[in-house]
């Protein structure tokens, strides 16, 4: 008998992921590849194509058993399109129409979106969300990027960009986003806001970073968030004032979400998300001094559990979701 698929994949900034799952989104084959940022766009889509061949071949699935495939990417999109409009980190896929090249190739109707919404939708189909009607999901890395279930469904906005949280203002005249704003979210407590941070207090002579620049062998540019997060974990006052300020910031932003939506969860993803309680104790705190009396003891902000599968799972999901186009 005929099996069928569905595939998922994963553009991010570091990695490539592909998958293959089963129409239930239960995972059967993966496979990932770092990425290389000296490759021109033909070798990208290679190594894509590449990965997609192994996970078929794992299951030794033919292309015509692949029903459906779900792309998330890291970036700018165009969901009518299925097109990959830019990725600040990672130039080389830009306007690409990643979902027609993979419908051609393989067989199979092919859907994309940015990976927050994605996080957002995987948390809701496989996570701890699937009870959860409105929520928004958030992942603080290198960038802050957010997505919203509303009523039960993906909140997409007017461009897509809905949840786009790390570009709200939480300090005025505040250090330069990466968009061309300052004093963002994202420019104040994403993993490079927070090494760039540390960076300049040591540089401006902050003795009290002694221990971090320790912990890099006095290499001041090799300070990254998982330095912070390490000397943070041996009880570091310097850098969990760093994770209680992002806390703090992430707090402010979250406050002005849960108000303007009434939203019953918040869920962090990313590897700054991974800090736990540093991070998680000030968000709350911050967010229980903003909120209104009612809903203040309601409102929860949780770990994202699903690691660095969200991408995959949200794929997948956005696969399942359509299948009434496949
Ligand atoms: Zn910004």
């Amino acid at each position: 008998m005929k099996q069928r698929y569905i595939l998922g994949l994963d553009i991010g900034n570091t990695w490539i992921r592909a998958c293959l799952a089963n129409l239930k989104g239960t995972i059967v084959s993966v496979r990932k590849g770092g990425v290389n940022r000296s490759w021109n766009l033909a070798q990208s889509l290679d190594q894509l194509c590449g990965l997609i061949e192994i996970v078929l071949s794992a299951c030794t699935a033919k292309s015509g058993e692949v029903r459906g495939a779900g792309i998330s990417f890291g970036g700018l999109v165009d969901c009518q399109q299925g097109k990959a409009i830019l990725s600040h980190n990672f130039p080389v896929w830009k306007n690409v129409l990643l979902c027609r090249l993979i419908e051609e190739r393989f067989g199979c109707k092919a859907f994309i979106d940015n990976d927050a919404n994605l996080g957002a939708l995987a948390e809701s189909a496989f996570g701890q969300m699937r009870n959860v009607r409105n929520f928004l999901y958030l992942t603080v890395s290198t960038g802050i990027g957010g997505g919203l279930i509303l009523d039960g469904e993906l909140y997409r906005g007017e461009h897509g960009l809905a949840g786009e949280i790390g570009h709200t203002l939480v300090q005025e005249n505040g250090p330069r986003c990466t968009c061309g704003k300052s004093g963002c979210l994202e420019a104040l407590a994403s993993g490079t806001s927070l090494a760039r941070k540390a960076r300049e207090e040591i540089t401006q002579g902050n003795k009290k970073g002694n221990k971090v620049l320790k912990l890099v062998g006095g290499r001041i540019e090799n300070v990254t968030a998982r330095t912070l997060l390490k000397a943070a974990q041996m009880g570091d006052p310097f850098s969990l004032q760093l994770f209680q300020d992002a806390g703090k910031y992430l707090g402010i932003a979250i406050a002005q979400a849960v108000l303007l939506l009434d939203l019953e969860r918040v869920v962090i993803g990313g590897g700054v998300a991974s800090a736990g309680k540093i991070l998680f104790d000030p968000i709350q705190d911050t967010l229980h001094s903003l909120l209104l009396p009612e809903p203040r003891e309601a409102v929860r902000v949780i770990r994202s559990r699903l690691g660095d599968r969200a991408g995959l799972l949200g794929a997948i999901a956005l696969a399942q979701r359509r299948r009434d186009s496949w």
